[in-house]
């Protein structure tokens, strides 16, 4: 057999070893009763364990070595194949075995620790926890090593060939059109109505709901499936299984409608990416901010728009009849889109959501370089939320131990969220330009079109292409924040009758 093919089945055999780990992940997360855990997770070290030593086994280093020296002779998939494989051979091997080792048992307790103390508003028993972890993650960004500073080495493991000085160029960028928007907004709060979302919405016709708004969004229910979890997520099994969950508030009609929509973006991602990519690494996502972009436009830019809700409005009505007397198109539009402060990241606005990942890129940047002591977070953390949103949160669990990203060690994984929303303006736009009549298209209930353009131009492509290069190709630009910019300032200046 070929160099080639020998690494590709042994990157093969790793995938599978991946695929099943996130299969006992996904059972965790869904069905799996609670005694479960202790043999489960010794399950997943285990899968864990056998693909990190294959991927950085001296032989994979060899096959990849080999294949580098011819890599012009390669088809070009090919050699990118080569290419990520060393980026990812070089992530594992860099990191010391008792790094990995002491990170794994640091998250593990940090986690606990956080899902214990955070009813309890108990930050200084969690604080020894969180300050383990960031001294494990300088020592990760250390090892790993970085162009200018030590956050690049961890915002490339999300976001690859993105520069930590570029990302606080476009961020402060961001920053300066979002906080004055944001402040004129909420200065006229009181103008939208949205009470009656949070009515009695019976939890079964809100499933049924969900589940039609997938099939209707082109997510295959032969090659997927949809549950329930506390925390919605996606995840995939191998091209093209890939699994879905939402939550069903009965009296938060969004937190189902919009969390479907959310996971069916990413779904759809995944269930279309080229399958010639099956079991390797190029069978995922470019970056995580991109595929946040299509998370985001499916669940905003679609999902919060008049075309869609022109197709499903008349249908929500007829399914909720009790809840919506009486409420008319233009006021449910408005309720979908209020704009406000809000402690908690996750139940974020279009226009807020932003600002809350300013605040934890800012602390992580502060808390990796040592300028800010763990002990001084919680402060720091209000601080940040006065300055950027006006609102103080009165208890750590609705300031800096609402999230779980720091006890789980993925520092630099916040700003992929903001990202996501950038590169989901500026993909959309410009399926606008070339598909005339998206716009009529959504209002028809039509999707297809849409998918298919974000196949051609995103899915099909997977991890064949770093972030910058899809947006490169999908829209001839170079990512700024001024396209989402725009978009704000026009549907929201619309919505609350701003000049
Ligand atoms: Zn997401």
């Amino acid at each position: 057999m070929d160099t080639l093919n020998r690494l590709k089945a042994r990157l093969a055999t790793i995938n599978d070893l991946d695929s099943a780990q996130a299969l006992l992940g996904w059972d965790q997360h869904t069905y799996m009763p609670r005694g479960g855990l202790e043999p489960r997770v010794r399950q997943m070290a285990t899968l864990q364990r056998l693909s990190h030593e294959l991927l950085a086994a001296p032989e994979t280093s060899e096959l990849v070595s080999a294949l580098e020296a011819r890599l012009g002779e390669l088809e070009p998939l090919d050699a990118r194949l080569v290419v990520v494989t060393r980026r990812d051979l070089d992530q594992a091997v860099r990191l010391p075995g008792e790094l990995v080792q002491r990170k794994s048992e640091a998250t593990g307790r940090a986690l606990d620790s956080w899902m214990i103390n955070k009813p309890l508003n108990n930050f200084e028993a969690y604080r020894p926890h969180l300050e383990e972890i960031f001294t494990i993650v300088r020592e990760e960004a250390d090892a790993l090593g970085y162009p200018e500073q030590p956050y690049d080495a961890l915002l490339n493991r999300y976001e690859p060939g993105l520069l930590t000085s570029r990302l606080q160029a476009i961020f402060a960028e961001l920053g300066a059109g979002l906080v004055p928007l944001a402040r004129q907004l909420f200065e006229r709060a009181e103008r939208v109505d949205d009470a009656f979302l949070y009515q009695a919405f019976d939890p079964q016709a809100q499933w049924d709901f969900t589940v039609e708004l997938l099939g209707a969004l082109g997510y295959d229910f032969n090659q997927g499936r949809q549950d329930k979890s506390p925390h919605p997520f996606t995840t995939g099994f191998g091209i093209p299984d890939v699994r879905v969950t939402t939550r069903i508030h009965e009296r938060d009609f969004r937190a189902g409608l919009f969390g479907s929509l959310h996971e069916g973006g990413h779904a759809l991602y995944e269930q279309n990416i080229n399958p010639a990519f099956d079991r390797g690494p190029l069978a995922q996502g470019s970056s995580l901010g991109i595929h946040e972009s299509q998370s985001r436009l499916w669940e905003n830019l679609v999902g919060r728009s008049r075309p869609f809700w022109n197709r499903w409005f008349g249908e929500v009505k007829h399914r909720f009849p009790a809840p919506l007397e009486g409420v008319e198109f233009q006021r449910f539009h408005e309720a979908i889109n209020r704009v406000k402060p809000s402690l908690i990241r996750i139940e974020a606005d279009e226009v807020t959501y932003s600002l809350h990942i300013f605040v934890r890129f800012e602390l992580e940047l502060e808390l990796l370089s040592g300028r800010l002591a763990v002990r001084d977070l919680p402060e720091a953390w209000n601080q940040k939320m006065r300055d950027t949103l006006g609102i103080t949160p009165p208890t750590v669990a609705e300031g800096c131990m609402q999230d779980m990203h720091w006890a789980d060690a993925s520092v630099g994984y916040f700003p992929t969220y903001a990202l996501g929303n950038l590169y989901g303006v500026m993909i959309f736009n410009q399926a606008r330009q070339e598909l005339p009549d998206l716009d009529e298209q959504i209002s028809s209930g039509q999707l297809a079109p849409l998918k298919d353009w974000l196949t051609e131009k995103v899915y099909r492509h997977g991890r064949s292409q770093d972030p910058a290069e899809i947006l490169r190709q999908a829209t001839g630009r170079e990512l700024s924040p001024q396209p989402f910019l725009h978009y704000v300032r026009e549907k929201y200046g619309e919505i609350y009758g701003l000049e």
